[in-house]
């Protein structure tokens, strides 16, 4: 019997980490439907076609059917959970880093699933839109001089991270990065807050001056702006960058919106 049961959860697709809900196939394993989720408090209902294609993902008949194999050449060894197990603890023991998969050439060539066995490079329906971009546009304009990074990822936004706001030991705010150079154009100042608008909205962020950023350049870490229920309320910290992006400018043939580069305003509050 079809199972009519929406389940809450979440896209981890990506950093906005969209909130969807999925509906059971039969088996009750495969996704037969999935929508957003309206009552999210960042994406609202809103998700992106990747989240839409979430059960070619996890069921695909393309997919990886053997990725134990990789990893036992590794040297990793134990059945079922053992064996993530005994990935994790080394990941976790090798300081350095670990080989935690060994891929051979004969196990390799049988993925690409093309008729003749080769990568195609020249895709038809791209060749116009790559010949545009020598003709794109300026991006910026005097509204909005500053590109916009939102949702870059920094040492304490990990997605098990978000969920604990305790577990982050810098950054609590999440706050934005900008150049010493624009920091002085736009009247702003390290640890002072300021306003970052763009074509979607505006929000209050806190200010890091950083050498890290190219001048013209600001940028919010991913994942952040999520309500976190606690005894005294639910304190939320941080810009869902979900709130600053809009899917009119998206990506043509993806659809997900422009994270990595959204035209943007930044000036100082009081
Ligand atoms: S933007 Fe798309 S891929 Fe990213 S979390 Fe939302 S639905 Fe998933």
């Amino acid at each position: 019997m079809m199972n009519t049961d929406w389940q809450p959860t979440a896209c981890i697709l990506c950093e906005c980490n969209c909130g969807i809900e999925v509906r059971l196939g039969e088996d009750g394993h495969t996704f037969d439907r999935i929508r957003g989720d309206k009552a999210h408090p960042a994406s609202q209902g809103y998700t992106c076609e990747r989240a839409l294609r979430l059960n070619h993902y996890q069921n695909g008949t393309n997919r990886l059917l053997s990725p134990l194999r990789p990893v036992r050449r590794a040297g990793f060894t134990g059945e079922g959970l053992a064996l993530g197990e005994a990935l994790f603890d080394g990941i976790v023991a090798g300081h350095h880093g670990i080989t935690f998969s060994v891929d051979e050439w004969a196990d390799v060539s049988p993925r690409v699933q093309t008729e003749d066995g080769l990568i195609h490079v020249h895709i038809a329906e791209m060749v116009d839109k790559l010949r545009a971009l020598a003709e794109e546009p300026e991006f910026t304009s005097a509204e909005f001089p500053l590109v916009l990074s939102a949702g870059e990822r920094r040492s304490f936004t990990a997605n098990t991270i978000i969920r604990d706001s305790s577990w982050r030991k810098r950054d609590a705010d999440g706050a934005l990065r900008v150049s010493s150079e624009d920091a002085a154009a736009c009247g702003v100042v390290d640890g002072g807050v300021a306003l970052i608008s763009t074509r979607r909205g505006s929000a209050q962020v806190s200010v890091e001056v950083s050498p890290m950023m190219q001048r013209g350049h600001v940028s919010l870490p991913n994942g952040m702006g999520l309500d976190e229920p606690t005894a005294a309320g639910s304190p939320r910290a941080g810009v869902a960058p979900n709130e600053l992006t809009s899917s009119d400018d998206r990506d043509w043939i993806a659809g997900t919106p422009w994270h990595k580069s959204v035209p943007a305003r930044l000036e100082p509050i009081g």
